[in-house]
């Protein structure tokens, strides 16, 4: 019945509660790390080398982004408070990708401070980075393939897209770019979130390749870089299987060969920006069973509400729940699983079948890695929850502290 194993058992976190106080999310670094070295071990084929970009926004917790930083990651920065993190977590240079859009110019003005890779969204975003910071040697664009590609549901039609340029455009941004002295190019787009099909990124990889043999063949210019974006997707479902990494890597690696060897591009590098397969299937969000109630239906209050997890109520998201020690259990108990916000969505499961549930409780919610924490908010007064590393030796490590109420007011004049 224990559909998605767990890093630790009952009595672990009964252990870990005694000095952390539910709800909280906890990270298995062991496994972050292990994926991580997976991940970079099926591209290691890659002549310039490859790089992911961890997207801050999914976990942006310095701790994290340390042990990624190890693990060989850079960050995707979209936010002044994002590069800030990054440098503060001692990540600078090249090794930030800043992929902002509708960006003021303070943020320009930081990221070309730091010397991050900057990745622009428009045309018009030249000029104003010339005109408000001043150009930098190297510039990447985002292409928006448009009709050349289909969307997948997340994030839509690449036409409906606010994000990057049209073809035409990005023709006209290299050529004045290099006009203007920019002597180093990249190409970036991204078209899909959090999707389990494989062949969408070996699919993207060949587009973003052909494009840049033509950018070189029609203006002369060399694409020392394409960066897929993120997006690969995880199993969030007992029955889904995560994206097969060698799978896409060897498609990646036939395009490459045919694409980019003969035409003496090589070396392109070939970077990526995951954030949610990176983090998300690590990430437990652990809360206690409050009360059980039932009126026309069986509801399990939880002392998480969807300030600290909000995929389910904002995407109908699935999250797996174990009743942790009920694992083995029939799961005939059907319920809706609900925090305590004054909002009717505010439920992490809707007619679940779980073990017979009881007050006091442990559950656990899956794959909160990513996404999770990070979209937390304060609505209703609700605190955004503390954040805990378990270490590869078994230790627990509070990476971020809950909030109190005096941060909630912190902001305020009374
Ligand atoms: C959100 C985002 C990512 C990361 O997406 P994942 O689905 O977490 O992999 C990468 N790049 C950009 C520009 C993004 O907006």
């Amino acid at each position: 019945m224990n559909l998605k194993p767990l890093p630790f058992s009952r009595e672990q976190i009964e252990r870990i509660m005694k000095t952390h106080a539910t709800p909280f999310h906890i990270y298995d670094e062991q496994a972050i790390r292990g994926n991580a070295r997976k991940f970079y071990k099926a591209f290691s084929w890659v002549p310039g080398g490859f790089k992911n970009y961890f997207a801050v926004k999914a976990l942006p917790n310095p701790a994290i982004m340390k042990l990624l930083k190890e693990e060989g990651m850079g960050t995707d920065c979209s936010s002044l408070p994002e590069l800030m993190l990054s440098e503060r977590a001692g990540i600078t240079g090249e090794d930030i990708m800043f992929t902002s859009n509708d960006t003021p110019a303070a943020e320009f003005v930081k990221a070309k401070e730091l010397e991050a890779v900057i990745n622009l969204d428009d045309l018009s975003h030249l000029a104003f980075l010339e005109s408000q910071v001043t150009l930098p040697d190297l510039i990447c664009f985002r292409y928006n393939p448009g009709k050349l590609k289909s969307g997948n549901d997340i994030i839509g039609s690449p036409e409906e897209a606010k994000y990057g340029l049209t073809r035409e455009q990005l023709f006209e941004g290299y050529k004045l770019a290099k006009e203007k002295g920019v002597t180093r190019f990249g190409l970036h787009t991204m078209v899909a979130s959090n999707e389990l099909n494989p062949d969408y990124f070996v699919e993207t990889a060949n587009l973003l390749f052909q494009f840049a043999v033509e950018l070189n063949k029609k203006l002369g210019i060399k694409i020392e870089f394409v960066n897929l974006g993120g997006g690969i997707g995880i199993p969030y479902r007992p029955d889904h299987k995560p994206v097969d990494l060698d799978y896409v890597s060897k498609g990646i690696k036939d395009s490459y060969e045919r694409i980019i060897k003969p035409y003496d591009l090589d070396p392109v590098r070939i970077f990526m920006e995951c954030g949610r397969m990176v983090t998300g299937p690590y990430g437990y969000l652990v809360a206690k069973v409050l009360h059980i109630k039932q009126t026309y239906r069986k509801y399990v209050g939880l002392d998480a509400c969807m300030a600290n997890l909000m995929r389910p109520a904002i995407y109908g998201a699935y999250h797996h729940i174990t009743v942790l020690g009920k694992e083995n259990e029939p799961h005939t108990f059907y319920c809706d699983v609900t925090g305590s916000l004054c909002e009717n969505n505010d439920k992490f499961a809707i007619n679940r079948p779980l073990p017979q549930v009881e007050e006091g409780d442990i559950v656990v919610i899956h794959d909160t890695g990513a996404h999770g924490w990070a979209m937390g908010f304060n609505y209703n007064g609700k605190l955004r929850s503390a954040e805990l590393l378990l270490g590869a030796d078994g230790a627990v490590q509070l990476i971020r502290r809950a909030e109190t109420t005096e941060d909630y007011f912190a902001t305020l004049e009374f």
